[in-house]
């Protein structure tokens, strides 16, 4: 994409708009009484920071911070945080949202938050990315912790990352404290299948929404937007169940091979070079054409805003598995529903990385570790079951999937928070 041009999450709607106008949908069909719909749609904690950071070359730089807590009626909030440049208030604030909804689609006893640096990681070097993270942990550490709050991984952080923070915790309790955060390496306290585990659980409900769909899997054309945590695993996955990755992008650009990419030559020269592009046996396509390219199933994993009222009617795809948060706007969802294009939404799609954090912190509270069998096992049996419910729904209010996952989700945490009452 040039960088004179305007992206699509320039162009289109504010993220926490996009956030409030689908729980606006969902609330009308479940008339949800004015004082709780107020309630819902707003954010219950918004912390910005903004902390200085030792460089390398003695200066000293101020950073912009965010924690956002959506909502906490189910259980301790629950949500990544995200180091990019272009991390806002208002896509914090909206990707928080969506985590309470996720957490009540899957049935975990989590609500629902988000984080974000304003920063570019990849300009700095591996000393100031841990200075950097270590101050941001402690700056939010007056609202995080394993009763509270419990961040994990998202765009543009690791699980080395999630290990500084848990050290940070750590440091200013006396004690270690591995249930602070999840997506941390094994050797303190991470959890087997967590690095996979967005990506699997989007195969769980991909392969039931294609049995659904009667699309068989053998010998689907498969485009991926975004090649990092929750793409690059998935792509893998796939191809294993006789799939077709026909294109891939990430943040430089995008590759095209009609006859199908291979997924673990493409991660290591990835991880080579730093980008897909340039890939043996492809060809570089403008990034935002793949979305439009004749296949099967599109998995957008990158970022928000990218399928919207401008490329919507343009998308050949049968089905749509959000891996990434927020890919689609309003408009583009309900071009892509007369369609009749199937989408499995952020909320239900990507689940597989909370749950999995969620495992992740049981064990840790508990000190008891499981295999990664027991891992996927229960990971599958959760997605499953989130599938069929979303679908139930669906058909039983006669709304697509975004909605029903989001009427599903809204309808849980609205009676947490009518059981629970009004303070004072
Ligand atoms: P990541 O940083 O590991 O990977 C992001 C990928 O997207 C990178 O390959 C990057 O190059 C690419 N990218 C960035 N801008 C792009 C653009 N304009 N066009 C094409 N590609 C672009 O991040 P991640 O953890 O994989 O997160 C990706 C999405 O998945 C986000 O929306 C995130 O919120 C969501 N998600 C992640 C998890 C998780 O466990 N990591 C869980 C649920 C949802």
């Amino acid at each position: 994409m040039s960088m004179s041009q305007p992206s699509p999450a320039q162009l289109a709607d504010s993220a926490f708009n996009t956030a409030q106008k689908q729980f606006d949908i969902a609330a009308d069909l479940l008339q949800l009484d004015g004082n709780l719909r107020d309630i819902l749609r707003n954010c219950k904690r918004e912390l910005t920071v903004h902390f200085p950071v030792k460089m390398d070359d003695g200066s000293v730089r101020v950073f912009e911070g965010f924690r956002v807590q959506h909502n906490i009626a189910r259980g301790p909030a629950k949500g990544g945080l995200r180091f990019h440049p272009m991390v806002t208030l208002d896509e914090v604030k909206a990707l928080a949202m969506w985590m309470t909804w996720k957490c009540a689609v899957v049935g975990i006893p989590f609500g629902g938050a988000k984080g974000g640096v304003v920063c570019d990681p990849k300009k700095l070097s591996l000393s100031e990315l841990e200075r950097l993270t270590r101050r941001f942990a402690t700056e939010i550490s007056i609202i995080i912790g394993p009763d509270r709050d419990i961040p994990a991984p998202d765009v543009n952080t690791s699980p080395q990352v999630m290990g500084w923070i848990m050290d940070t915790y750590s440091m200013a309790i006396g004690h270690s404290v591995p249930a602070v955060v999840t997506g941390k390496p094994l050797s303190i306290g991470g959890s087997e299948g967590r690095l996979e585990a967005t990506a699997r659980g989007a195969v769980d409900v991909i392969v039931e929404a294609a049995k659904y769909r009667q699309i068989p899997l053998k010998g689907a054309r498969v485009v991926i937007q975004g090649f990092g945590n929750a793409g690059s695993p998935l792509a893998s996955f796939l191809h294993q169940l006789g799939s077709q990755i026909i294109a891939v992008s990430d943040s430089s650009g995008a590759v095209h091979n009609p006859r199908g990419l291979d997924p673990s030559g493409l991660r290591m020269y990835k991880r080579e070079t730093g980008s897909v592009v340039g890939f043996p046996n492809s060809e570089p396509i403008d990034p935002m054409r793949i979305l439009d390219l004749p296949c099967d199933i599109l998995v957008p994993a990158a970022l928000e805003s990218q399928i919207t009222g401008r490329n919507a009617d343009r998308i050949q795809a049968k089905l749509i598995a959000e891996a990434a948060n927020g890919p689609t706007t309003p408009e583009a969802d309900e071009i892509l529903t007369e369609r009749g294009v199937f989408l499995l939404p952020d909320i239900l799609c990507n689940a597989g990385g909370v749950t999995v954090s969620y495992f992740e912190w049981v064990q840790d509270l508990q000190s008891f570790f499981w295999d990664e069998g027991e891992v996927n096992e229960r990971l599958e049996r959760i997605m499953i079951r989130a599938f069929r419910s979303v679908l139930q729904t669906a058909e039983q209010y006669k709304v697509n999937m975004r909605t029903a996952a989001q009427v599903l989700a809204i309808s849980r945490v609205a009676e947490a928070t009518r059981t629970r009452g009004l303070f004072p």
